[in-house]
C-alpha cells in the first residue's frame, strides 16, 4: 500500500483488485462504502478485475482499501490489491460505477452460481410483491454466475440473460445504486424475466409460468417422473418416499445400485431423513449447495432404492428460487439425480433434453434461461474439520484457488481420465473447471473440449505448456500430445500431492501417501499404493504396497472377486473364486493369479476391492469402488477404540532401498477370523485399523528417513472417513504434521490443479 499523502489537499490513487471480483455485487458494495466515506470516483470491472478510482482524505482512502481488503461481499474472494499513487486534481462530485471498459486479457475469476439469499427469499414468499412465486428471483448477493457466463468481463450482455430486456421497474432496481439490485446482471421479474414450461415428454408446452409449475409439482406428487432444467443442467426427479417410482427411475436411467440424491426443502425436512451434526447443517446450508452425504435415521421415510445397501444420504437443499416453490408444492423429498442416461454427461439444453430425456420421464419442467456450460452438483461430506468437498462442481467451481508457485507463463492442464477437471493457471492463480466426468465415453469427450475452450477462452489464455497425465491411453493425454504446444508430463499421484500441497498453500517437501485406484507410475505399471518424497518440482518413490496380478484388467475392477482371489493367494491361501463364478472364469483368474501372470497393480483401492469382496461377499461392482465403500459402511457400526488388535499384521520389507508394505498377513487374518463366524462388521472394522496403523507407522519411518515433518494425504481411498481418520491419528500421536483434503477433491477431481502446481513450479 501507498503511504498516506501528507499533504492537505485531497489524495487520488488507483486500487486494482484481484480474485474473484465480478459478479458477486462487487461495485455496488464499492460505491456504498465510497460514497458513506465521501469519497468521489469511480469503480469499473476490467478483464483483469476491479479498479477503484477514488479521490479524498488520505484516512479516507486507506478505510477504503481496509474495507475491501478485510470486509468483502460474501461471495468475493479479494486475492491481491494493488495501490498507486494518482496526482489529485478537479473530478466529478461523488462516486459512480463506471460502464465496463473492454480490451486488455480477461483474466478476472467469475463467481460461482450461488443459492438465492434469505432476501430474494423473501420476496418470493410475499403475496405482496412483484416477485412473488418468481423462479428466477436473484440479486447481487445471489443468483446464477459461471453457468450463465458466456465471456468476460461479467455483464448482461456476456450471459445468457443477453436476449431478455429489462422492464422500467427492474431497469431503475439496476440502475440505483442504493438497490441490493444495482448491477445484478441476472436481473428479472415476470414482467421481463424468464418463464418455466411444463411440456410433454414430446417438448409440447402443456403449461407456463406459476402454471407449468403447479403442474409438475402435481405430476411429481402422483408419482410422476420428472426431467427438471436446474441452474447447471436438468435433473431427473421423483418422489423420494414412493419405492416404486424410484424403481422404476432406475430402470429407465439405466444405473443399478449408485446412489441417488435427495432434495429436501429445508433443514427441518433434512434432519427427518439423516443425523445431522453441526458441520453437516453448515456444509448444507453453505451458498454453494453441495450434496451432503449424512447418516441416514432409521425412520427415515426415504424409499430403499434410493441408496441401497447403504447406510447414508446424500442430501441437497434447494438451490435456486424454482427449486424452492417446487419442494414447497410438492411438500415431500424429491430424488434428483443427473439427467442422463447412465454415466453421460447431464444435459443442458432443451433440446438435448426433450431427446435424450424425454423418452425417460412423464414430462419436462423447463425454463428459457440458456445454461452456457453444463455443471453437476458438487458432493460434500462434513467432518469435525470441516466440509470435505468429494466433487468441486456447481457453487465451487470456478472459485480460483493460489498457487504456491507462481507461474510467468499460462498452463493448461488437462487433468486425468475419471472424475475428469481441466484447469488453467497464470500468475499465481490456478482455476479448476466444474466436473466433468468419466472421459470414457465419447459424449463426455465432447464436453472435455468445450470445458477446455470454456476456460481459456473465459481467462482468455493461450497457454504456454501443456500438463498432462503420464498414461498414454487417457483421451486427456492424447489431446495433450495433440495441441502443439510445449508439453509436461506430470506423474498421476505426484499429482495428487500437489493438488493437496496446492490448498494449503505450501510447497513441500513432504511425505506423501497417495493411495487410489489406478495412476499410470514411471515404471510403466499401475501404481495406486504410493510413499512419495515430494516438493512441487519432483518426487521419488520410497515404498509402495506390495504389487500384485491384476486379474483381467478392467475386469478386475467391475469384479472385485478376482482381486480378492489374488489376495488369497498372494497370503497363501487357495484363490477360492466364489461358488456363483462360471467355472472357466474362475479357472482362468485362477491361473492368472497363481502364475503371476498379467499387469501388474500396488494399488490400495483394489486392495480394499477385494476385502470388501471377501467380508460382504460381493461378486460384482455397478459402482466404482462399490464393495470397498460397503466395507466401510461396515467398519463404521463398530466404534473406534484403544483396543489394539491384529497388531504386527502389516510388514514391510526394503527392495532395493524401497519399502513394501504387505498385508498378506491380514488378508489371512481377516479370512480365519470370518471362518470362526466373527460377526463382520467387527472384521471390517479391525481390518481398517491395523491397515491404517500400519501405514502410518511405514509413513512415519519414510518420513523419519527423509527428514521431513509433514504428510500429505491423498487418493481417492482416503474419501474412506475410518481408514482416514485412525491414519492421521496416529501420525499425529507421532508428533507429524498431517494434511488432508477439504476444498480440492483427494480423488481424481483434483489432478488437474496438482498438474497446474507442479507446472508452475518448473517454469
Ligand atoms: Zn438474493
Ligand atoms: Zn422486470
Ligand atoms: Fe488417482
Amino acid at each position: 500500500m501507498t503511504a498516506p499523502d501528507p499533504a492537505p489537499r485531497p489524495a487520488r490513487r488507483r486500487l486494482r483488485v484481484t480474485g474473484t471480483v465480478q459478479g458477486v455485487g462487487f461495485r455496488p458494495f464499492v460505491h456504498r462504502h465510497a460514497t458513506a466515506l465521501g469519497l468521489d470516483g469511480v469503480v469499473r470491472n476490467e478483464g483483469q478485475g476491479v479498479v477503484i478510482e477514488v479521490q479524498g482524505p488520505a484516512d479516507a482512502l486507506d478505510e477504503l482499501a481496509r474495507v475491501v481488503r478485510d470486509e468483502p461481499p460474501a461471495r468475493a474472494r479479494v486475492s491481491d490489491i494493488v495501490a498507486e499513487a494518482l496526482p489529485s486534481g478537479a473530478t466529478d462530485r461523488g462516486f459512480r460505477i463506471d460502464t465496463t471498459r473492454t480490451g486488455g486479457p480477461a483474466t478476472s475469476p467469475i463467481g460461482v452460481d450461488t443459492a438465492p439469499c434469505a432476501a430474494c427469499l423473501a420476496e418470493v414468499d410475499d403475496p405482496n410483491d412483484r416477485r412473488h412465486r418468481y423462479p428466477f428471483t436473484n440479486c447481487t448477493d445471489c443468483g446464477p454466475r459461471y453457468t450463465i457466463t458466456r465471456t468476460v468481463p461479467y455483464d448482461r450482455p456476456a450471459t445468457t440473460m443477453a436476449g431478455f430486456t429489462m422492464c422500467p421497474a427492474c431497469r431503475r432496481e439496476y440502475e440505483d445504486p442504493s438497490d441490493r439490485r444495482f448491477h445484478a446482471q441476472p436481473n428479472a421479474c415476470p414482467a421481463c424475466g424468464p418463464r418455466v414450461a411444463w411440456r410433454s415428454p414430446n417438448g409440447i408446452v402443456r403449461a407456463e409460468g406459476d402454471a407449468g409449475l403447479t403442474a409438475a409439482a402435481a405430476a411429481l406428487a402422483g408419482g410422476a417422473i420428472v426431467a427438471l432444467k436446474g441452474v447447471g443442467g436438468y435433473h431427473l426427479a421423483v418422489d423420494a418416499t414412493d419405492e416404486g417410482a424410484v424403481v422404476e427411475l432406475r430402470r429407465r436411467k439405466v444405473r443399478d445400485d449408485k446412489p441417488f440424491a435427495v432434495m429436501v426443502a429445508d433443514l427441518g425436512a433434512a434432519r427427518s431423513l439423516g443425523h445431522l451434526d453441526e458441520a453437516s447443517e453448515v456444509a448444507l446450508a453453505d451458498p454453494g449447495r453441495p450434496i451432503v452425504l449424512v447418516p441416514r435415521r432409521g425412520d427415515a421415510p426415504t424409499a430403499a432404492a434410493v441408496a441401497p445397501d447403504l447406510p447414508e444420504l446424500g442430501l441437497l437443499l434447494p438451490y435456486s428460487p424454482l427449486h424452492h416453490l417446487l419442494l414447497a408444492a410438492v411438500d415431500r423429498p424429491l430424488v434428483m439425480t443427473s439427467g442422463n442416461i447412465s454415466d453421460e454427461p447431464i444435459a443442458h439444453t432443451d433440446d438435448d433434453a426433450v431427446a435424450r430425456l424425454g423418452p425417460m420421464v412423464d414430462g419436462l419442467l423447463t425454463h428459457d434461461r440458456p445454461i452456457h456450460i453444463r455443471c453437476d452438483d458438487s458432493v460434500a461430506r462434513a467432518t469435525a474439520d470441516g466440509v470435505r468437498l468429494l466433487r468441486r462442481s456447481r457453487g465451487f467451481a470456478p472459485e480460483p484457488l493460489t498457487l504456491p508457485r507462481p507461474t510467468g507463463r499460462p498452463i493448461l492442464a488437462v487433468g486425468a481420465e475419471l472424475k475428469s477437471t481441466v484447469a488453467v493457471a497464470w500468475d499465481a492463480t490456478v482455476v479448476a473447471s466444474h466436473h466433468i466426468g468419466d472421459l470414457e465415453h465419447l459424449a463426455t469427450h465432447r464436453s472435455f473440449l468445450q470445458a477446455i475452450d470454456h476456460l481459456l477462452g473465459l481467462y482468455d489464455l493461450d497457454p504456454a505448456v501443456v500438463a498432462h497425465d503420464l498414461h498414454p491411453e487417457y483421451l486427456s493425454t492424447k489431446l495433450a500430445l495433440d495441441l502443439d504446444r510445449p508439453l509436461l508430463g506430470v506423474q498421476h499421484h505426484h499429482a495428487h500431492v500437489a493438488s493437496c500441497l496446492v490448498e494449503h498453500g505450501r510447497a513441500g517437501p513432504v511425505l506423501g501417501v497417495a493411495f487410489d485406484g489406478t495412476g499410470y507410475g514411471t515404471d510403466g505399471t499401475l501404481w495406486g499404493g504410493e510413499y512419495l518424497v515430494a516438493d512441487l518440482e519432483a518426487s521419488r518413490r520410497v515404498g509402495h504396497l506390495r504389487p500384485l496380478t491384476l486379474p483381467g484388467g478392467a475386469a478386475a475392477i467391475r469384479e472385485p472377486w478376482r482381486m480378492a482371489a489374488a489376495w488369497r493367494h498372494a497370503a497363501g491361501l487357495a484363490p477360492d473364486p466364489p461358488p456363483s463364478v462360471d467355472p472357466t472364469m474362475a479357472d482362468g483368474v485362477t491361473g492368472l493369479v497363481t502364475s503371476a501372470q498379467g499387469p501388474l497393480t500396488s494399488s490400495v483401492g483394489r486392495l480394499f476391492d477385494a476385502l470388501g469382496s471377501l467380508v460382504t461377499g460381493r461378486v460384482r461392482a455397478t459402482y466404482e469402488a462399490q464393495a470397498a465403500i460397503e466395507l466401510e459402511a461396515l467398519a463404521r457400526q463398530v466404534e473406534r477404540v484403544d483396543v489394539v488388535e491384529w497388531d504386527e499384521v502389516l510388514s514391510s520389507d526394503r527392495i532395493d532401498g524401497v519399502a513394501v508394505l504387505d498385508p498378506g498377513a491380514l488378508v489371512a487374518r481377516l479370512v480365519t477370523e470370518l471362518g470362526r463366524g466373527r460377526p463382520p462388521s467387527e472384521v471390517a472394522a479391525a481390518a481398517h485399523d491395523a491397515l491404517g496403523r500400519g501405514v502410518a507407522a511405514l509413513a512415519a519411518e519414510l518420513a523419519g528417513a527423509a527428514g521431513v515433518g509433514t504428510v500429505v494425504l491423498t487418493g481417492g481411498v482416503f474419501q474412506n472417513r475410518r481408514l482416514s481418520e485412525v491414519v492421521a491419528d496416529d501420525l499425529r500421536a507421532r508428533g507429524l504434521e498431517v494434511l488432508e483434503h477439504h476444498r480440492v477433491p483427494c480423488n481424481d477431481g483434483g489432478i488437474s490443479i496438482g498438474q497446474a502446481a507442479i507446472a508452475a513450479a518448473s517454469s
